[in-house]
Parts: structure tokens; C-alpha cells; sequence
């Protein structure tokens, strides 16, 4: 059912960061999706960085990778996981960006000797950002997510968009949906609203007024707290939709089909509503919460104590899990604590190993000890990016005998740089978006764990790293047993290595959990949990 006029619905924060503002826009986005609208989710991000590719994990969480090559926040991920459909450089847009464009624009001389504002120069081009994905024709609704919490400075030229894009386009054709946080005082055994008040008062200071408040809270809303957080905000009651806490953020579009989120959404924007086809995204809840199995994965990376920096491969095995019927425990392993004394005890409990993707020195050593040590003990192995690389590094090491084998990254005077920059990378001095980034082709060979995963010789996968297999070393590597059984065939690069010899050992180059989604799990993650399945119930 294509809409002739695209419809805006922007969803704002309140009270407190980390309330999943992403999440809320891809539920609603899927319930929306499930009812026959084509939608998509922008996400404008306050701060100054370009993209969040140059932010440490520690800062940001993951980075995550679109197709063309974008490096975006995170919840980019989520909303591929939740509609199955790709996003893109125009689904991310930064403060950095829009000052970027303005200021390449003035030097331009665009600007025709005018004076270069905030207004209205910034939110022209913020509200242009958010035009585009509207003018592609593609989508009948776009949702677009204002990082931050209103009231701080950096976000007010982003709701001053709001509000004249709101008065431009008229109540049916834009709203705006505000997610606030509903506390608890266990002290007075209430839920406060006040908070709320408060933060829906500074909304409308900036000339905002909230079509619909989402509450996240613990506990359940009663009808007077409804009342009164309707009778304070200006909103209609059924327009005060309760986010209680969820097992699984997969519960979320569900809770808010309860809630009548879509119904009044749609009531608004003019939209008809029919009822959402939820039955495929259902059924894989039913499997992800009926497991028949369980099994213990280690995931091995340096970021582990933060759960957002490995948001992507956590998703992927949860998406992986629910194919297999399995219950994927993930048992974090701080790469710097491994060490060969204390590795059979920390992987005693292990079904399977996946090392996770990184950058620099740090925690290195203690990858290559865990591939070391589920390389020879036939343990299932996936490594993903760095993760790969340290594969080739460890049978560089132990099996050919380079003792000094390294990536040169991590070490540049080393004789054997088995993983190496390659010639187009060496003169690159600026850090930002100079990556291989990006979906990039690869051909398959067979017989291979790859081929059996994906039954096709041709896939796409996405990119982010600088340094790569050293082809000097392709064939004394394969004739000692690890197989390069994916390559680019444009540049040869190497993109996925298998030891055929063992139970499942398969390194990839680019990042798979970028595209696994609840419709369509990773065909790798899914082998990869089938593979820790089969060598946990044969033992
Ligand atoms: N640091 C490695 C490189 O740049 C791997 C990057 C990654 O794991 N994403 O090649």
C-alpha cells in the first residue's frame, strides 16, 4: 500500500540516556513493516565525530557497517535485525557531518555572502538529512531517532528541526513520539511522574509538544498514573503507552502491539491500520524461548566486560540459537587473562570458541593461546576479522615454524608478516572512513564448511579492517593444512581460511554478524552453533 506523501515520525529522549530508544523505533518500524508499509529508521547523533568508526568501543559500543560502507552507531544494527532491511550511509547522520556539509558549502561560496548560522544554516541541513530518505520514493514512513536527551546543547539544533518540520508538514503527516523513563521509589513504593513532567515541559520550550509518550518502567502503569501523565503532558491517554522491562528486546514489538502503539500511531498520520503480520518473528521467538538444547560458547575479545561492544555477535548467535533450538550461553573471556596455565580449566566448560574482531596490541597473545588451544583440541573455532588473522598467525607460529610471525600491525619489523598491509592502504596518514570497508564480493570454493553454510560459491559480506592475508604465504600455508576457501576475486585477497582436517575451524576476514537478522540468521553462525552442538553432545 505506497503512500504518496511520505510520513515523519520522530522519536525523542527524556529523563535519561539508555532508555533503547532504538529498540522503540524498531518495534514500532516492525509493526509497522508487518501491517505492508515499506519504513525505515534514521538515527541523528549529537556529537562531533564524522561517524562513530574513529570512537573506542569503551565510548560507543560496536561500530556497525552498512553495505555501502558506512560506519554507524549501533542501533543501525538493531534495525536491520528487526525490518531485514539494509541501511545505509543516510540512515546515520552526525553534528560532524551536518557542520562538515555546511562549512564545505560556505567555502563553496553556496551561501552567497551570508552570515553562516545555527538557524538557519545547521537545521536546514539536519532537516535535508531527514527529507532524503523521504524523497527516495522508497518509504511510505521514515522514523528518525534523536540521539541524546532533550535539553542538552548539543541536541537543540535537532529539535529546532523538529519543530519546523513539524509545522511545515501538519500533525498527519509528522509526529513525535517522546521516550521517557517512569522511575520507581522503593522507599515510598510508588512510580513518580514527575521526571516526565519535567522533561516534556522542556520539549515543548523548544516549541515541541509530544504526540505520544513511551514510559520504560519496571513496573506495570495503573490506570491513574495513565491519567495523570496524560492530563499534565497534553497527550490523549491512549497516546501514554507503557515500555515495561523485557526478557528479550525481541518482546519488544509484541509489548507494544498490546500497548496500541502502531494503532496510534496510524490513527494520527492518517494512516489505516490492519493487522500485523507478526507470524514469522513469532515463531522465532517461540524457538528462541523453547530451546531443546544448550551449549556454552566462549567469545574471546578485549572489549568483554561491556555488552554494546560485541552487540552484533551476541545478536547473531541469539538469531543463530533460535534456528538451531539451542540455547547459546556466551561465557565472556578477557583475551589479556588467557594465558597457557590457565587455558583448560577456562575452556573446560567451552562447546565452541569464536574470537572476536579489534584493533592494536592489546590481548593479543592470549587469542592466539585460545586458537592454539581449540586448534588442537578439535573445540569448533570461528574467528572473525582479527579474530581470523590471529587464526593464520597461531599456524604460522606452531604449525610452519615462523616463530616471529606476526601481523604487522601489531608488529612491523617482523620477518614474516603473514597478516600485512596491503600496497593501496600503506600511504593512507588519515585515520577516518580509510578502511576496506563495506560489502565487498567472494567466491567460494568446494568441498568447504563455507559452501556448506551458505550453498552458493558467490556472497557478499561486509568489511572493516586494514590489514590483510599475506598471499607470500598462501601456498606453504595450504600445503600444511589451512585451506583459503573464500577469495575476492578482483583483488585475490583472502577472505575465509578452514582447517579440513578439523571439526569446524573457519576464519573469516570481513564481519558476518553484521548481517544476520531475526528473518535470516547468519548461515555461518548457524553452522558454527551446529558444529559446538554436535562436539558437545559427542563428548
Ligand atoms: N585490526 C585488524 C585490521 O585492521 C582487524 C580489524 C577488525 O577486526 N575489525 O585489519
Amino acid at each position: 500500500m505506497t503512500q504518496t506523501t511520505t510520513k515523519y515520525i520522530f522519536v525523542t529522549g527524556g529523563v535519561s540516556s539508555s532508555l533503547g530508544k532504538g529498540i522503540i523505533a524498531a518495534s514500532l518500524a516492525k509493526l509497522l513493516q508487518a501491517q505492508g508499509y515499506r519504513v525505515t529508521i534514521q538515527k541523528l547523533d549529537p556529537y562531533i565525530n564524522i561517524d562513530p568508526g574513529t570512537l573506542n568501543p569503551y565510548e560507543h559500543g560496536e561500530c556497525y557497517v552498512t553495505d555501502d560502507g558506512a560506519e554507524t552507531d549501533l542501533d543501525l544494527g538493531h534495525y536491520e535485525r528487526f525490518l531485514n532491511v539494509s541501511t545505509s550511509q543516510a540512515n546515520n547522520v552526525t553534528t560532524g557531518r551536518i557542520y562538515q556539509s555546511v562549512i564545505d558549502k560556505e567555502r563553496l561560496g553556496v551561501f552567497l555572502g551570508k552570515t553562516v548560522q545555527v538557524i538557519p544554516h545547521i537545521t536546514d541541513e539536519i532537516k535535508e538529512r531527514i527529507k532524503l530518505l523521504g524523497s527516495s520514493g522508497d518509504y511510505d514512513i521514515v522514523i528518525t531517532e534523536i540521539g541524546g536527551t532533550v535539553g542538552d546543547i548539543e541536541s537543540l539544533p535537532y529539535v529546532e528541526a523538529v519543530r519546523q518540520l513539524k509545522w511545515e508538514m501538519g500533525n498527519d503527516n509528522a509526529l513525535a513520539i517522546h521516550l521517557t523513563l517512569i522511575p520507581y521509589l522503593s522507599a515510598a513504593g510508588e512510580l513518580k511522574t514527575k521526571p516526565t513532567q519535567h522533561s516534556v515541559k522542556t520539549l515543548m520550550e523548544s516549541g515541541v509538544q509530544a504526540d505520544i509518550l513511551v514510559c520504560r518502567t519496571e513496573h506495570e502503569l495503573g490506570q491513574s498514573i495513565r491519567t495523570k501523565l496524560a492530563r499534565f503532558c497534553n497527550v490523549k491517554e491512549e497516546c501514554v503507552i507503557q515500555s515495561i522491562d523485557a526478557s528479550t528486546i525481541y518482546d519488544v514489538p509484541n509489548l507494544m502491539l498490546d500497548e496500541g502503539l502502531d494503532k496510534v500511531v496510524l490513527n494520527q498520520l492518517n494512516l489505516q491500520r490492519h493487522q500485523p503480520d507478526l507470524s514469522s518473528w513469532n515463531t522465532f521467538l517461540h524457538r528462541h524461548k523453547n530451546p531443546t538444547h544448550e551449549i556454552t560458547i566462549g567469545l574471546v575479545g578485549k572489549y568483554v566486560e561491556l555488552q554494546d561492544s560485541y552487540k552484533s555477535i551476541l545478536e547473531a548467535f541469539t538469531h543463530a540459537g533460535a534456528a538451531n533450538e539451542v540455547k547459546v550461553n556466551v561465557k565472556s573471556i578477557h583475551s589479556e587473562h588467557i594465558n597457557s596455565a590457565n587455558i583448560s580449566a577456562l575452556f573446560s566448560d567451552l562447546d565452541g570458541v569464536l574470537v572476536a574482531p579489534g584493533f592494536g596490541e592489546r590481548g593479543i597473545e592470549g587469542k592466539i593461546e585460545a586458537i592454539k588451544y581449540v586448534r588442537e583440541n578439535n573445540i569448533p573455532f570461528f574467528g572473525i576479522c582479527l579474530g581470523m588473522q590471529m587464526a593464520v598467525i597461531e599456524f604460522a607460529r606452531t604449525v610452519l615454524g615462523h616463530k616471529d610471525a606476526n601481523s604487522s600491525e601489531m608488529n612491523d619489523s617482523t620477518e614474516n608478516p603473514v597478516i600485512d598491509l596491503m600496497e593501496d592502504q600503506k600511504q593512507i596518514e588519515e585515520m577516518g572512513g580509510t578502511m576496506r570497508l563495506g560489502s565487498w564480493g567472494c567466491t567460494i570454493s568446494m568441498p568447504s564448511i563455507a559452501y556448506d553454510a551458505y550453498k552458493s560459491n558467490a556472497i557478499n559480506e561486509r568489511h572493516r579492517h586494514r590489514y590483510e592475508f599475506n598471499n607470500f604465504y598462501k601456498s606453504e600455508i595450504e600445503a600444511n593444512g589451512m585451506i583459503a576457501t573464500g577469495i575476492n576475486a578482483e583483488t585475490g585477497l583472502v577472505e575465509i581460511i578452514e582447517i579440513p582436517k578439523h571439526c569446524w575451524f573457519v576464519g573469516v576476514q570481513y564481519h558476518p554478524e553484521y548481517k544476520s537478522t531475526v528473518a535470516k540468521p547468519h548461515p555461518l553462525f548457524k553452522a558454527f552453533i551446529k558444529a559446538a552442538l554436535k562436539n558437545k553432545t559427542s563428548n
